[in-house]
């Protein structure tokens, strides 16, 4: 098939790009490198069925394609942030423009939400049905209301256009390529402790997260692509840990005695956070197989090897 991957050369879009190339479908990849990396694509850049494209998805684009992986946008808060107008555009008009596509020319369309939908959750541990508590007016909501947005377009298209359309509700994922200014916590807890420099851990450390190691993420997107159901489906990893636990872990794998430091809680920053996945679990027979320790192991070693250079 003809696949392509907006996001493509970001952290999970380039791990989803090498396990589709290794199935060798002719990809194209689709990027405008604003939190993407070269580096994670150079390796396909001389393959025949490997295409990278510098564009943003904000514009309109014609393309003839079966499958479209829709995961151009910044995931992390301090990215994401930096230029909430332009986040909202990418959810928004970038989403949209993907939808027209695949409205053209027939092609299967998987849009890469969040648990973020959910925003500060009543509700624990979250469920598809779970309708959601975001604040419209926060320093989140920039990318939060752009993915329920998103999520939307996605719908509405299905129903009023048959547009063959995939959701994808992803949780905190990690794993080797984030970037080392990425921000999001476990890449910051593990360049901190690598550097010997302290952890900062924001608030209490009391509000927790569930992390999914990015090749049991990649593996369940693939599902959710090539399956009929249509979702919205939660994928992610269903232990639960605090802050302050993920701190202490990756201080004990890493460097004993690395300081932790208490910076201040963001605004509006979710207190828990832990995905439902029975949906998955049954309509995509799929579930994390990687535990965290596991998955820290590999991805202190990938940044290891990246801080060396
Ligand atoms: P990432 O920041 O590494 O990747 C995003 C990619 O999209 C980057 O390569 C970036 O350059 C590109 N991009 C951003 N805006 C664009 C635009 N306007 N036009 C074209 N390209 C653009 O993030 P990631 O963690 O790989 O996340 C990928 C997708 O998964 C995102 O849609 C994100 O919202 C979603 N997601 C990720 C997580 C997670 O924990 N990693 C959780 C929930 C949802
Ligand atoms: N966090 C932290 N220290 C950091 C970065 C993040 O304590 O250096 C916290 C953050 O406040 C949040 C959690 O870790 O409670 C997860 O943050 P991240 O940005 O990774 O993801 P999200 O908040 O979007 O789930």
């Amino acid at each position: 098939m003809r696949i392509l991957v907006t996001g493509g050369a970001g952290f999970i879009g380039s791990h989803l790009i090498d396990k589709l190339i290794a199935q060798e479908h002719e990809v194209l990849c689709l990027d405008n490198f604003y939190t993407g990396d070269k580096r994670n694509i150079t390796k396909w850049l001389n393959q025949p069925n490997f295409e990278l494209i510098r564009h943003d998805v904000t514009e309109p684009i014609r393309l003839e394609i079966d499958q479209i992986y829709h995961l151009a946008c910044p995931a992390s808060p301090v990215h994401y942030q930096f230029n909430p107008i332009k986040t909202l555009k990418t959810s928004m008009l970038g989403t949209m423009n993907m939808l027209g596509l695949a409205k053209r020319v027939k092609a299967r369309i998987l849009m890469a939400s969040t648990s973020e939908v959910y925003g500060d959750p009543e509700v624990h541990p979250q469920s598809e049905e779970y309708w959601g508590h975001v604040n419209c007016t926060g320093i989140r909501s920039c990318y939060d209301e752009g993915k329920r947005v998103a999520e939307t377009l996605c719908f509405d298209y299905h129903r009023e256009h048959q547009v063959d359309i995939r959701v994808a509700r992803i949780f905190n994922t990690y794993g080797p390529r984030m970037l080392e200014n990425d921000g999001r916590v476990v890449s910051n807890f593990v360049v901190q402790a690598l550097k010997g420099i302290p952890l900062t851990i924001y608030g209490d450390g009391s509000q927790t997260r569930s992390f999914c190691y990015v090749s049991d993420l990649v593996e369940g997107l693939m599902r959710l692509m090539n399956g009929d159901y249509i979702g919205p489906v939660n994928l992610g990893n269903p232990g639960e840990y605090t802050i302050l636990e993920l701190a202490q872990k990756i201080q004990s794998l890493v460097n004993p005695s690395a300081e932790l430091v208490y910076k201040p809680l963001p605004q509006d920053d979710p207190k828990q956070r832990k995905p439902d996945i029975s949906k998955a679990q049954k309509y995509l027979n799929w579930q994390p197989t990687i535990l965290l320790d596991q998955g820290l192991d590999l991805t202190i070693s990938d940044f290891k090897a990246r801080l060396a250079k």
